[in-house]
């Protein structure tokens, strides 16, 4: 038979992870202020309204990236009296303050695409405009390769979101060089504004993407149903376990919180129930190190009122 519990993964420890967000979420503002000041400044030389999504944007991004920071920090805070789950859903809060600007943001820019369709104002300084975005678009390239790093490693939602945004803006600055580069050569007049829409309905869809992910953590979406599997296996691995039922899991942040009804021989002693728990708890924090574990031991064989009979009679997820 296997050894029980599991023998435990080894985690990177959880201060160094902690560094790692903070750092990422630094990087991202600073970076969103220098990309701003560049893209006004290139805006204001062409007039063109595809540099004016990209520039909208960017002041998305820093106001973004602040809530991201505030987010991320609140969320590190420990349990504390009034909030003893922990603070991991102020993150899932962060991400969904910037769906909204973004969500926002698409839709001023689609209005005043339809209102330059109608009346295209002439484009100024094209040259310098293609320049700048090329240099924000390497920048932003950087910049998603070291939040993909960050990401994987630390699990973040507010950093797993302001990288998906920024690889959307990398989209966005390339949609940009070709419209200004499409409008020098040719010199039709529409080019700026259909493209300017394009990269609004991009900014419309990224922010739901965004929205839909951080609200299955506000409202306690259970977690993946591979994870769940892995958790009842190792569970009724225990040879002491005669059954299960009534799992139920949900995140925050980086945390899992997972309970359920156990099954025991009703003649052992609470001492020897406690301890079959305590092993139980044991291996589970081995495989899923962030996560809490609350179990409520039963009889087997219990007829007991039971979530997953009430789910099974209701309609399929
Ligand atoms: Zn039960
Ligand atoms: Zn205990």
């Amino acid at each position: 038979m296997e050894p029980y519990p599991a023998a435990p993964a080894s985690p990177a420890p959880a201060t160094q992870l902690d560094r790692l967000r903070r750092w990422s979420s630094y990087t991202s503002f600073l970076v969103a202020v220098l990309l701003a000041i560049a893209k006004i400044s290139a805006w204001f030389a062409t007039d063109s309204l595809s540099l004016l999504a990209t520039v909208v944007d960017a002041l998305v991004d820093i106001f973004a990236s602040l809530v991201t920071v505030l987010g991320v920090r609140f969320a590190q805070r420990p349990a504390d009296a009034t909030h003893r789950f922990g603070h991991g859903k102020a993150e899932s809060l962060a991400a969904l303050i910037q769906a909204l600007l973004l969500a926002g943001a698409s839709g001023v820019l689609v209005v005043d695409g339809i209102r330059r369709i109608m009346a295209p104002p002439p484009l100024t300084h094209l040259s310098f405009g293609l320049n700048v975005i090329a240099g924000c678009t390497v920048v932003t390239v950087l910049l998603v390769i070291f939040e993909s790093h960050v990401a994987r490693r630390t699990q973040s939602q507010a950093i797993a979101a302001d990288r998906s945004h920024h690889l959307s803006d990398v989209a966005a600055n390339l949609a940009v060089l070709l419209a200004l580069f499409l409008t020098r050569q040719t010199g039709w007049p529409h080019f700026d504004a259909l493209f300017a829409m394009a990269i609004a309905g991009a900014f419309g869809w990224s922010a739901f993407v965004i929205a839909r992910m951080a609200t299955d953590t506000l409202l306690d979406r259970e977690l993946s149903g591979e994870d769940r599997e892995r958790i009842s296996q190792l569970v009724l691995a225990h040879p002491s376990a005669r059954g299960m039922h009534d799992l139920r899991t949900r995140s925050a942040g980086q945390h899992q919180f997972i309970e359920f009804h156990l099954e025991l021989d009703s003649k052992l002693s609470v001492n020897e129930a406690h301890a079959i728990v305590d092993d139980i708890e044991r291996s589970l924090k081995a495989a899923l190190p962030y996560s809490e574990v609350i179990v409520h031991v039963e009889p087997e064989n219990i007829d007991d009122e039971r979530l997953d009979d009430r789910i099974r009679s209701g309609p399929d997820p």
